[in-house]
């Protein structure tokens, strides 16, 4: 048997004091890459193994769902190789080398899966589907475990049609997408619509106001929440209810927080309600086998406009430490080596950060060599950013046998900033992921199938009914809709109250009342069988029963077939939940789609080149980093500079943005930039010239050179393969992509160096490629 504590040793003395504090509270408080992520990882493996704590009583919040998963394979691993497991099977060292490896991980996946870890979001939906049925509202409204989760897009469509058809507002003055924003910050301040009405001083407030009370009661026929309910709604559910709170409070003896300078109020709240279990209880806690361990970087609080709010970190050690002094050891650990960046990178990070007020001073200090000077370039307009962008990083990703194309990563500070990046990624043949872009769950043919589900799962869940009712067509004219909503709504039930009664479909619905009641048979059918069959087959049985499938495939488009590809991989989703989960009945499972955040998309094992907004990469890292569009106006954003605060929160997004580079940071600004159809003139971001000049190397062509990581190291010039760029291309020739494997030129695009190529790959169909870009080899 080995031990269990040898694997502290990857571990500084300090995380490793973090690590094994075993009870009470603890505050870690470090700059980026000082291995805060790590410590809380290995302090649950410790949890586990040292002090025998059931994973069951672990609560980790993870910033994430991405992360979540990331954490239990990384404490899985840790555990594989140190495992006493003749206590599963006597006959262990019998089985040979192989069959023992595979039986460890089996069973510590099996083990830890009782570990609740998860974002704020997706461990209290859990929490909700156990016990919703006992919440009221303060109008004593009730929500039943089946709930649906509306998701923003869902949010912001209830919103527009309380606005422009409910109330009759003009949507140009009440723009849905910011009066849905007003709602979601009421409700993160824990405010009612009679509470935030209260406290509106003009017109506008108090017609949010009302918007907000219907909208609350449309969620409530529904038997919906939307994203802020899944805290809000768990934090008062404790508040009323103690056995509820006392229940969860015993669960959970172990609770641990990543990122926790972006937490906002309620989410204190209920971390705190969680930990005394009492409302008003603020010190003398009983800590007997119980920890609360947070940890954080309060210069990396990007999420204000979110209400999250540092002040809760600096204040955990009085909140949570019986009134102990900010400071006291005891309850605080610091992290002062950085093991992420190289020095240069890490000294611009942190002459950067010391530009703002705001703060508490501390020490970061590289464990790395100085490796490169941080490049900086200027474009002339955003379309020769991308341009050098992309060379750079297919030069980069050619000539480095260490570098893959998901080594690299483009920074920027508002989405719609990819666009050009994208599309000389597509003209090149790179494959690339945009992280928060249009994500596969928002997808027409997902949502609509996930619709039927919903619908299947909560009969009352009307907005998903009617998306599905007459999808994929089957002659449910709108009059007939129309009908059947109002007759609902007249008589103050659900839509499916009158799905189910024939008779009333018969009268209401005349020529299409077949069509009805065989929609309506079909969805009682499915969920006949929700208690009995497995997610994948439920989601089966929706493709199949409802047409969907052959609709699409009678269509016979290069569309239907990518919709078809899509409703594919929503079943294999489905299959990979049934393997990865505990809890697999359909309500779980459409949590976890509801939850796959936009910060999740980017695929276990993929190696793309990421495209990502400075907010989603807030813990990620990457060998090499692009923050493009250093511009004033647009990094300071251009409402930030008028404000101190915005200006040092955009201060800290950078220094977030940095921060994630391993081994190379670039940085990008145009000369001019079309911003709302016209060009304009830009101006480099003055954060630029915050950072230390000596460190900063201006380049304007593409590099061929690159030196990994330590100090000293000469570059290295390894050409991986041949280009061939400069020869003229034949159509009907046949090429060998890197990514796309082998393909025909179908057509050839302009001449000289502004070639482009149509190639038809056997796997994926017609693409055009930019062959100085691409490497294509003829075959
Ligand atoms: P951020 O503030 O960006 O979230 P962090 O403080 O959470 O950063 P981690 O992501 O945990 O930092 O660690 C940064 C990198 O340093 C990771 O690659 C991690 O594996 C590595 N690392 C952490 N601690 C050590 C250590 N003691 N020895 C070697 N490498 C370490
Ligand atoms: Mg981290």
């Amino acid at each position: 048997m080995t031990t269990t504590t040898d694997f502290l040793s990857h571990l500084n003395p300090s995380q490793r004091r973090a690590v094994e504090h075993h009870c009470g509270p603890l505050l870690v408080v470090a700059g980026a890459g000082s291995g805060k992520t790590r410590a809380l990882t290995y302090r649950i493996a410790n949890l586990i193994l040292q002090h025998r704590v059931d994973p069951e009583n672990i609560l980790a919040v993870t910033f994430t769902n991405k992360a979540a998963r990331e954490m239990k394979e990384r404490i899985q691993k840790l555990f594989a190789d140190r495992l006493a497991i003749t206590e599963y099977n006597e006959r262990f060292d019998l089985l040979p080398e192989d069959d023992q490896t595979k039986l460890k991980s089996k069973v510590w996946k099996n083990y830890i899966k009782d570990m609740w870890c998860g974002t704020f979001h997706s461990l209290l939906s859990r929490v909700l589907r156990f016990d919703i049925d006992k919440y009221q509202d303060e109008k004593g409204r009730q929500w039943t475990r089946n709930f649906s989760i509306f998701d923003e897009s869902d949010a912001q469509s209830l919103v527009k049609e309380i606005v422009t058809k409910q109330l009759n507002l003009d949507n140009k003055k009440f723009e849905p997408r910011s009066v849905r924003y007003a709602i979601s910050n009421a409700k993160n301040q824990g405010l009612s619509p009679k509470e935030f009405e209260t406290e509106q001083p003009n017109y506008r407030g108090r017609v949010i106001a009302e918007v907000y009370n219907h909208y609350q009661s449309r969620l409530a026929q529904n038997n919906a929440l939307d994203f802020d309910d899944l805290i809000l709604v768990p934090v008062r559910l404790f508040q009323q209810n103690e056995q509820v709170l006392g229940y969860w409070h015993n669960k959970f003896r172990h609770i641990l927080v990543d990122e926790y300078q972006d937490t906002n109020r309620t989410q204190y709240e209920l971390i705190r309600l969680l930990t005394t279990n009492n409302e008003t209880k603020k010190t003398d806690w009983d800590w007997t086998n119980r920890s609360t361990f947070v940890v954080g970087d309060a210069d990396q609080s990007i999420y204000s406009f979110r209400m999250a709010d540092f002040t809760i970190l600096l204040d955990f050690q009085q909140d949570f430490g019986d009134g102990l002094p900010d400071d006291d050891t005891r309850t605080m650990v610091k992290l002062e080596e950085n093991y992420r960046s190289c020095e240069n990178i890490l000294q611009a990070a942190n002459q950067l950060i010391e530009n703002n007020t705001q703060r508490i001073d501390k020490i970061l200090k590289a464990t790395r060599g100085a490796g490169e000077e941080i490049f900086c370039h200027k474009a002339d307009d955003e379309i020769a950013e991308a341009d050098f962008v992309i060379k750079e990083i297919s030069s980069l990703e050619n000539q480095h046998p260490e570098l893959n194309w998901g080594s690299f990563a483009i920074l920027y500070r508002t989405n719609a900033q990819s666009r050009p990046f994208e599309e000389l990624l597509v003209r090149s043949g790179i494959p690339y992921t945009v992280v928060g872009g249009i994500k596969f769950y928002d997808r027409k043919e997902i949502k609509d199938v996930l619709a039927y589900l919903r619908a299947i799962a909560n009969p009352a869940d009307t907005l998903s009914l009617l998306r599905v009712i007459n999808t994929p067509r089957r002659g449910i004219g709108k009059a007939t809709i129309d009908a059947l909503v109002n007759a609902a709504q007249e008589l103050g039930t659900t839509l499916w109250e009158i799905l189910i009664d024939e008779t009333s479909v018969n009268t209401l619905a005349g020529r299409s009342a077949k069509a009805v009641n065989t929609f309506a048979q079909m969805i009682r059918h499915l969920q006949e069988q929700i208690e009995t069959v497995p997610v994948s087959e439920l989601v089966q049985g929706v493709l199949e029963n409802s047409g969907y499938i052959k609709d699409l495939e009678t269509q016979s488009t290069d569309e239907a077939e990518d919709r078809l590809q899509n409703v594919q991989q929503l079943f294999n989703a489905a299959l990979q939940f049934e393997e990865e989960n505990e809890d697999v009945n359909l309500q779980a499972f459409l949590a976890s789609t509801a939850l796959s955040s936009d910060l999740d998309n980017l695929k276990e094992g993929e190696t793309a080149v990421s495209l990502l907004t400075l907010h989603a990469s807030k813990g990620l890292e990457f060998p090499v980093v692009f923050l493009v569009g250093m511009e004033q106006g647009l990094f300071p954003n251009y409402r930030s500079m008028n404000d101190p605060a915005s200006l040092e929160e955009e201060r800290r997004l950078c220094y977030v943005g940095i921060t994630r580079a391993q081994e190379r940071l670039y940085i990008t600004h145009a000369r001019e930039r079309r911003l709302y159809g016209s060009r304009e003139p830009a101006l480099r971001s003055q954060f630029l010239d915050e950072l230390p000049e000596e460190l900063l190397m201006t380049r304007q062509k593409s590099t061929v050179a690159y030196t990994k990581g330590t100090a000293g190291s000469t570059a290295q010039r390894t050409t991986k393969r041949n280009q061939d760029t400069t020869a003229s291309w034949q159509v009907g020739e046949k090429v060998l992509h890197k990514a796309f494997g082998i393909g025909e030129i179908t057509h050839i695009f302009g001449s000289g160096n502004k070639v482009s190529l149509a190639i038809k790959f056997d796997s994926l169909g017609q693409k055009i490629i930019d062959p100085r870009v691409a490497q294509l080899q003829r075959v």
